[in-house]
């Protein structure tokens, strides 16, 4: 058997300082003869219109239809903000996505201890936060027709047009079902059914789909009272599925639960290929940071803990993808921080090369766990 293909694409600004630190762990668990795995790189964004005058070119995206996972780390720049928007690195992303179909857009909520004096709620609310948003990514309002700006009579009208098929909501409530199954086995579906038809299709069909996970516990919720909830107690959640709106707007609110950008990975998944796995990206939810950019002190952590995510979901290395987030937390544990994450005046931050080294030691101390 051929090993499975990563395709890495650093990207922009901080996506390479970042990806820097992501290979040294993809070697560590090469040289460890942990993980087998065919590692390829491409450009992507401003990188990719530098040399080939577009963010994403045709030969890449055939790379990344034919990888078993892609791993990308930010896009975008000043340098860029000024081309025709067709061209901006921002396109190169949003034209993988969309090339790929990946409709089941996962934000993880997670909560390390050592970091819950950062969210803005109090720290027994969300210590220990475990939950996964699970964002309809490819249909919704945001892609419905008709949608413009038109004019009736004599004043003008927005339009944008919420629309689902069943086929759309049964394959991404398929996928929250199958990530409910390997977690606690809860599953909240989040729409307005109260108000909106697509909402009582969506409760419907997710309804239907719930009949053949019969150990997953499914419970409804109306979007705004999600959001309530959300805040109130977070953790009476453990996978939510949701829409393109909804999801939007919920799995921002979920990640700001946990505090800083530099901590949030996130992956997008599409339909499964013939050798079972499912075309997929991993990225961090974070983008270029060109304020910080070429400095070192970038937090590597979102990266390292979307390459995780690309373990568990695409590689089948559950267990190795768990050895890593724990690698992530105990350097967390033991104070290690970048800047973003320094609280006290007197707390000297380390580099990203530094967090590397800190979450690298970690997992050479795991070999003795
Ligand atoms: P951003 O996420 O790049 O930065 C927001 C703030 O968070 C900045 O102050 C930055 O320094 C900080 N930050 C972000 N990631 C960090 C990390 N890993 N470690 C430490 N601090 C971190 O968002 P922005 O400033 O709105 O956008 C900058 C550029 O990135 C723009 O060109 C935008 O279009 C692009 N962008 C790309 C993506 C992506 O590639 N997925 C996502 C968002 C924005």
């Amino acid at each position: 058997m051929p090993s499975p293909t990563l395709l890495i694409l650093p990207g922009d600004g901080i996506g390479l300082e970042v990806m820097t630190e992501v290979r040294r762990v993809i070697s560590w668990f090469q040289s460890e003869h942990i993980i087998d795995l065919e590692v390829i790189e491409d450009l992507v964004g401003g990188a990719a219109y530098d040399v080939h005058g577009t963010p994403l070119s045709d030969e890449t995206l055939e790379k990344a239809r034919l990888a078993d996972a892609v791993l990308l780390g930010a896009v975008g720049g000043e340098k860029y903000e000024k081309l025709d928007f067709s061209l901006r690195p921002e396109r190169g992303l949003l034209k993988l996505r969309k090339e790929l179909d990946l409709f089941a857009n996962l934000r993880p909520a997670q909560c390390f201890d050592s970091l819950a004096d950062f969210s803005s709620l109090k720290k027994e609310v969300v210590s220990g936060l475990d939950i996964l948003i699970v964002r309809e990514l490819t249909s919704g309002v945001y892609f419905g027709e008709p949608r413009g700006i038109f004019t009736e009579g004599n004043e003008r009208v927005g339009i944008n047009t919420q629309r689902y098929t069943e086929s759309e909501i049964e394959r991404v409530a398929r996928t929250a079902f199958d990530l409910a199954m390997h977690r606690a086995c809860r599953l909240c579906s989040m729409e307005k059914a109260n108000v909106m038809e697509s909402g009582v299709l969506w409760r419907e069909v997710v309804t239907r789909v719930g009949a053949e996970y019969p150990s997953v516990a499914l419970s409804h919720m109306y979007a705004d009272a999600g959001a309530m909830q959300l805040t109130r107690d977070p953790k009476q959640f453990d996978v939510i599925v949701t829409d393109n709106l909804f999801g939007d707007i919920l799995s921002d609110l979920a990640a700001m639960l946990t505090g800083s950008l530099g901590m949030l990975p996130s992956a997008s998944l599409g339909a499964l290929r013939k050798n079972g796995r499912p075309q997929a990206l991993y990225e961090p939810v974070h983008g270029s940071a060109p304020d910080i950019a070429n400095r070192g002190i970038a937090n590597p952590s979102a990266c390292i803990l979307s390459f995780a995510m690309a373990l568990r979901y695409s590689f089948d290395l559950g267990t190795e993808a768990d050895r890593l987030e724990s690698a992530v937390e105990s350097a967390l544990a033991d104070g290690i921080r970048t800047a973003d994450l320094a609280q006290a005046d007197d707390q000297v931050p380390v580099s990203t090369t530094e967090m590397g080294d800190a979450i690298l030691s970690r997992l050479e101390n795991s070999k003795r766990d």
